[in-house]
């Protein structure tokens, strides 16, 4: 169900916005001249618009649900089909894309490319990639919901009070620049990093893998350590609103299984990067985005063996327990293990999850929604609407959207680093560190954009299973009080928060089923 995630924070790779500083950028040694310049037959100079933010379809790769968490789903790249997809066309078709340099426009930097072509024979096959690329897509996004619902405004004074509203709406705008400022403070690190990096690199002693790792490491502790401030403030915030009871230090370290191996994976990452990147050349990427999907689908695999607070299954409770194998199949998940979570002692924030795959697949309730704020029909709910992601293969579908987003994704890295010697040079890992978390910025609007679908869907595959759309309004409203979720969420925070619809648009939804139903 997980409404809540006001600050996705905390992972390595974090969504941001970086105006890259031209001046900057070519204060930065080790650029290789434009050969391609020379030697072309036809000069196109292309200029795309970089970091518009706009929604479309995009994915949250491994994991639906994940907000509950400080840290994110370790591989959780965020990629933007409409800038990333013409720079895959236009090196496939044309051969030779040269990325000029990078304009510090704050709202619409530009990236001005110099391309090539040398033959019309690609040109077919990138309109054939491009269909089927566009078609696994559709696909992707399509859902069971019936198009055209038409949702209806609703009053906002039946379900909240002024202070209810009043409320949500200070304590999401808190996390909101909180977030922001984190975010900030992470590019200005990584950009130092990467002025730093190159020399440092150079004086190791180790091999060049050897030297990425340790550049990695540093990288990712920086990283950490300057987002530090920022969470402590975020716990301050929670606590001083009774949503968290954890020590500073508990809350900081108690995800500690989740940071680590998100650490180790991205520290193999980059030395898998690093040696393809030396061993083939400048098509790395080629053979690197098959390892990261392949990471992608191990990492979705074990993050629900990474819980940090203690799981049991859910049994012997009564008025619930006993409807589970109904739901279960009116759901069309059929059975599913579903585990409580022992969340109480550190908050009282509700959430609930699905995660894993085959043997790890579980549906995963906090048992903060069983102290007695909810009602037994609200939680059957919860699970109806968990079970819903597990019946549309919610998480399979996440992948694949990250499966159509890592070739575009590792392409434009390895461009990207390339003027600088490509990934095969250790003092480049802080560059592409931070050429993904400015990717990430720019398609964060995107990728909640097909959470929402997805969160959407499960909501109306609860309201299908359990035809219960007054329990439906009563605990989406209730989201609102229990977790201070805003209502309705501003433009901006909704494009850079709001993986699940609101609850004004949850509850309108279940008003809307309510009417059709025959
Ligand atoms: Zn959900």
């Amino acid at each position: 169900m997980e409404h809540k995630r006001p600050v996705g924070r905390g992972s390595v790779i974090q969504r941001d916005d970086l105006p890259l500083d031209e001046a900057e950028l070519e204060s930065l040694p080790g650029e290789v001249a434009l050969g391609a310049v020379e030697e072309s037959l036809q000069l196109v100079v292309a200029t795309r618009d970089a970091r518009e933010r706009e929604p479309g379809p995009l994915p949250d790769v491994v994991v639906v649900d994940l907000g509950h968490r400080r840290a994110e789903a370790p591989l959780e790249l965020r990629l933007d089909r409409k800038k990333l997809l013409p720079l895959a066309l236009e090196r496939t078709v044309l051969r030779e894309v040269e990325l000029e340099r990078q304009d510090s426009d704050v709202p619409a930097a530009h990236t001005r490319t110099i391309v090539t072509f040398r033959s019309g024979i690609w040109m077919p096959i990138a309109l054939l990639v491009a269909a089927a690329w566009g078609l696994a897509a559709w696909a992707l996004y399509r859902t069971s919901v019936p198009g055209g619902l038409g949702l209806p405004g609703i009053p906002e004074s039946r379900y909240w009070t002024e202070s209810d509203l009043d409320r949500a709406s200070d304590f999401q705008l808190f996390l909101t620049v909180d977030y922001l400022l984190a975010t900030l403070a992470v590019l200005v690190t990584l950009f130092l990093l990467a002025l730093w990096a190159p020399g440092f690199a150079r004086n190791t002693g180790l091999g060049a893998v050897g030297g990425g790792i340790i550049v990695g490491l540093v990288t990712l502790v920086a990283v950490w350590a300057v987002d530090v401030p920022f969470r402590l403030a975020e716990q301050w915030w929670y606590r001083r609103h009774h949503l968290s009871e954890d020590s500073y230090l508990a809350w900081l370290f108690a995800p500690w299984a989740e940071l680590a191996s998100a650490s180790v994976l991205a520290l193999f990452l980059v030395a898998v990067t690093m040696a393809l990147a030396r061993w083939i050349g400048r098509f790395w990427w080629m053979a690197g985005a098959p390892v990261f999907i392949g990471v992608s689908v191990f990492a979705a695999f074990v993050f629900p063996y990474l819980d940090p607070y203690p799981q049991r299954s859910l049994v012997a409770e009564p008025g619930i327990t006993e409807r589970i194998p109904e739901i279960e199949e009116r759901s069309g998940a059929g059975p599913t293990e579903i585990n409580v979570s022992r969340v109480s002692d550190s908050t009282s924030l509700v959430n609930a999850y699905t995660a894993g795959m085959g043997p790890s697949e579980r549906v995963v309730l906090w048992d903060t929604f069983l102290d007695g704020r909810f009602s037994d029909d609200e939680v059957v709910l919860v699970l109806a609407h968990e079970l819903g992601h597990v019946a549309k293969s919610h998480i399979w579908k996440s992948l694949g959207w990250f499966g159509l987003f890592a070739f575009p994704m590792t392409l434009a890295v390895a461009e990207l680093t390339r003027r600088r010697g490509g990934m095969g040079q250790p003092g480049n890992v802080p560059l592409a560190a931070l050429l993904l978390v400015v990717i990430g910025f720019a398609l964060a609007p995107a990728q909640n954009a097909v959470s929402r679908n997805y969160e959407e869907e499960a909501d109306w595959v609860a309201l299908e299973t359990t035809g219960d759309s007054a329990a439906a309004r009563e605990l989406f409203a209730e989201f609102v009080r229990a977790d201070l979720e805003d209502p309705t969420p501003s433009f901006w925070q909704k494009q850079l928060f709001a993986t699940h619809p609101s609850a004004v648009e949850r509850i309108a939804m279940a008003d809307t089923w309510e009417e059709r139903r025959p």
